[in-house]
């Protein structure tokens, strides 16, 4: 019998608790948390993207403030938001949404936002903190795959987890998220030879990659716990994983469903990391 990780009742749960502790904390500081938002240009995804974001912070008590630019705007002009947004006091956690435009560093703009109110987790001091296993803030994806194992007592000590996909906002962090907590970590990629011998031996497998139902039967061990990133759009606008989501029922102990998985645990963990950045900004 397998069971299903519900990512989106899980995440209905924390940001009700999470919505309760924003309003003790704001009867202690006096400030409400705030979240600044930065989206340069008018992709429809980014766009939508921001607009999930702002409706989340709402519904826990953040404030949220979205800088919409135009895709014209210079990297110097958005430095210098950067360094307003850092000084400001009543913002908490910045996040440019990626990607920006082709004449804007991605690098330098990541780099400039202050790591105390990094909420994506992308600052090279936080990199760096989550590798020495040091209190830091997250990338919201991988945090939330953990959240959802820790939710449902799935500890990965001493299991091999075997991840695909090596990005920098997925597959990296969750490779030193699952070494602190002391798992057996396997990564492959899209170089990787014979994927499905060696997926075959995670006791935990994450699907990281962006190719429709690539991990198949042959790829998931009996009793292997599942967990699909992907998020694929297939022809007929259905939304599909990574895995074949027939096989993981039928073969994993535990598994994910695309969507109600990951997807909502991603933005729960932007709210988490957003409180935690103002917690700290007033030390409680
Ligand atoms: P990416 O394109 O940056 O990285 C993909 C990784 O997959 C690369 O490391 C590549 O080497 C590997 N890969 C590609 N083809 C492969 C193959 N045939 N075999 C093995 N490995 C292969 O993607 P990403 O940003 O990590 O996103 C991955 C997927 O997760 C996408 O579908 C994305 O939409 C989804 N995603 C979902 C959430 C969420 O909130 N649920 C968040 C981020 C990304």
């Amino acid at each position: 019998m397998s069971t299903l990780i519900d990512g989106k009742a899980l995440a209905a749960k924390m940001r009700a608790q999470m919505g309760e502790e924003v309003e003790n904390l704001v009867k202690e500081t006096g400030k409400r948390p705030g979240l600044a938002v930065i989206l340069v240009g008018a992709d429809p995804a980014s766009q939508i993207y921001v607009r999930n974001k702002e409706k989340a912070c709402e519904s826990v008590g953040i404030l949220s403030t979205a800088h919409r630019l135009s895709a014209e705007t210079s990297e110097e002009e958005l430095l210098k938001l950067i360094d307003r947004l850092n000084e400001d006091p009543e913002i908490h956690g910045i996040l440019c949404q990626l990607p920006v435009p082709d004449h804007i560093c991605t690098d330098n703009i990541l780099q400039r936002i202050s790591p105390q109110k990094d909420v994506d987790g992308f600052h090279p001091i936080n990199v760096g903190n989550l590798v020495l296993g040091k209190e830091c803030l997250m990338p919201c994806t991988p945090a939330g795959v953990m959240e959802m194992l820790n939710a449902y007592n799935i500890d990965p000590e001493g299991q091999h987890c075997v991840i695909v996909g090596r990005s920098t906002l997925v597959g990296k962090p969750l490779i030193q998220m699952m070494l602190n907590k002391n798992a057996t970590v396997t990564v492959t990629h899209s170089r990787t030879r014979d994927l499905a011998s060696i997926c075959c031996q995670g006791d935990i497998l994450v699907a990281a990659v962006g190719v429709p139902e690539l991990i198949g039967r042959d790829h998931i061990k009996q009793g292997a716990v599942v967990i699909d990133v992907g998020i694929n759009r297939r022809e007929d606008g259905k939304l599909i994983g990574d895995v074949d989501g027939v096989a993981a029922a039928e073969v994993a102990s535990y598994y994910t469903p695309v969507a109600g998985g990951v997807g909502p645990m991603t933005i729960t963990m932007l709210l988490k990391n957003t409180i935690r950045a103002y917690k700290n900004a007033y030390g409680v």
